[in-house]
């Protein structure tokens, strides 16, 4: 088959690889000239982990991540201890796939390396798709360089999709109240203690600070995020003063000040959060949505680009068993459709619980201290490539 992407993020070319995997012929259209230089941390989880590695791309990725030993949960202000969830050898022996931290540049580096290096894809750059036109058995896409067609469209171009808008009509997606900083501390600049090799997150009232390594151990990635009104751009590049930063951290940990005093100041950014509820439908005869296009999943999980991973590895093994798409993409849909929509759920959900204040806090507090390691098993046991053999 000849399958045409719409966006070259995370979810577009992996699901280029996945598709090329498994023997057919790839166009992807990505907007921008240059795939892949902006952005700061991703953790990948088992879950994901798993599908890149299937795609050959383990090397790779052990050449750019960093292998974090275990996750964190610790005061706003006195740094205590709160909760703590295995990662590191636990994880890679009990879900057979590691647990990664990267940068996301890095990330793409490797995708898009990946991706060119198959013949059987062809990657545009610079061609935004305009238009889509679903003639029943085959669908006609249209970029700024050129009209083709194919079997099948996957709009995997983002939140704004033009595909979702082209099937379903415009819907902007809702402010969430919360402002996401990212930042980047060269890990020399630091005292060797400060940064443990873990995912740590401080949780606070109305905020909460997440660190963790990427780059084999050289940068510790930062996200900040603050509830907020009053400034609402979606962007990777809409750069943040050191001096607010401060002033939204004033009186927590001296760890947490000493990370947003040594950020490299290039390094600061900030994105107001937005989503959309989970979708009733995806796609319609041909064409499918994937990645954020369909289920744009706020950072509180560390799981949007993991959900549009898996997306790509049960789609193509949905199109492989099928071998006929239209059945093909609806079985792809109504088995990723409850995943992804509890995962959109569960994160919105951890954008209230991180918040608490006061009792409600402490409450929490106790709560995640007694659910111990496991917490995470359901989601990192996940099996993108094998659940179209093994459900329905
Ligand atoms: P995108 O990354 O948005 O890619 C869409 C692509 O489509 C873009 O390249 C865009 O240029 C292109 N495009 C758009 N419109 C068109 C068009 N008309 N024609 C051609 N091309 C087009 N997820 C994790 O799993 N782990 C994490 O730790 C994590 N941390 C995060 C931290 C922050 C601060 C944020 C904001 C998100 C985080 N996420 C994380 C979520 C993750 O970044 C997204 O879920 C993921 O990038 C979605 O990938 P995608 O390919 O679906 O969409």
């Amino acid at each position: 088959m000849h399958a045409l992407i719409t966006g070259g993020g995370i979810g577009g070319l992996t699901a280029a690889l996945c598709l090329a995997h498994a023997g057919h012929r790839v166009s992807l259209f990505e907007q921008v000239n240059e795939i892949g230089e902006i952005g700061a941390g991703i953790q990948l989880s088992p879950n994901c982990s798993r599908v890149l590695h299937h795609l050959g791309l383990q090397q790779a990725l052990e050449a750019i991540a960093f292998l974090p030993q275990h996750t964190e949960m610790r005061h706003w202000k006195n740094a205590k201890f709160i909760a703590s969830t295995p990662l590191g050898d636990t994880v890679h022996s009990r879900f057979g796939a590691p647990y990664y931290h990267v940068h996301r540049a890095d990330l793409m580096r490797v995708l898009f390396d990946a991706a060119s290096a198959v013949p059987a894809i062809a990657l545009h750059t610079g061609a935004r798709v305009n238009s889509v036109v679903d003639r029943g058995d085959r669908v006609e896409l249209t970029s700024d360089a050129q009209t083709v067609e194919g079997d099948l469209l996957i709009g995997a171009d983002g939140i704004h999709s033009t595909i979702r808008a082209a099937l379903w009509g415009e819907a902007e997606p809702a402010f969430t109240g919360n402002i996401a900083w990212r930042a980047l501390v060269p890990a020399e600049r630091l005292p060797a203690d400060l940064v443990r090799p873990a995912s740590t997150v401080w949780w606070g009232p109305g905020r909460h600070f997440v660190h963790y390594y990427v780059r084999r151990g050289e940068l510790v990635n930062c996200v900040c995020v603050v509830e907020k009104t009053g400034w609402e751009i979606e962007s990777w590049t809409a750069r943040g003063e050191r001096a607010e930063l401060e002033a939204d951290f004033a009186g927590w940990h001296n760890n947490v000040q000493q990370l947003i005093k040594q950020a490299d100041e290039a390094s600061l950014f900030k994105w107001a959060l937005f989503d959309r509820p989970p979708m009733p439908q995806w796609g319609k005869g041909c064409i499918t949505l994937l990645g954020d296009a369909c289920h744009p999943t706020l950072p509180f999980m560390a799981q949007g680009a993991a959900m549009a991973i898996e997306d790509a590895a049960v789609l193509a093994a949905c199109i492989e068993k099928a071998g006929e798409v239209e059945g093909a993409l609806q079985r792809y849909e109504d088995l990723r459709r409850d995943r992804t929509a509890g995962i959109q759920r569960g994160s919105r959900r951890n954008a209230k619980i991180f918040h608490l204040s006061g009792v409600q806090a402490w409450l929490r507090n106790r709560a995640a201290a007694r659910a111990g390691g496991r917490t995470l098993d359901g989601l990192f046991a996940y099996d993108a490539l094998s659940v179209a053999d093994t459900q329905g």
